[in-house]
């Protein structure tokens, strides 16, 4: 799985970063993937970082 941000969405709270981190970090009040692939043991709270996302700017596929 892979994560990806909508960059122009990201209003840069943090909150993913502060869900996973081995995942997201916010540079320059932008979140980024800080990983290409997402490990099966994040996957399930990758999923909770982007359902909690107020932008819905975390697109997982
Ligand atoms: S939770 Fe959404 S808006 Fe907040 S930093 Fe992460 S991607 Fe950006």
């Amino acid at each position: 799985m892979l994560a990806v941000i909508e960059e122009k969405k990201c209003v840069g709270c943090g909150l993913c970063a502060n869900v996973v981190p081995d995942l997201f970090e916010v540079k320059d009040k932008k979140a980024i993937v800080i990983i290409d692939m997402i490990p099966s043991e994040l996957e399930e709270i990758a999923q909770e970082a982007k359902d909690s996302c107020p932008v819905e700017a975390i697109m997982i596929s």
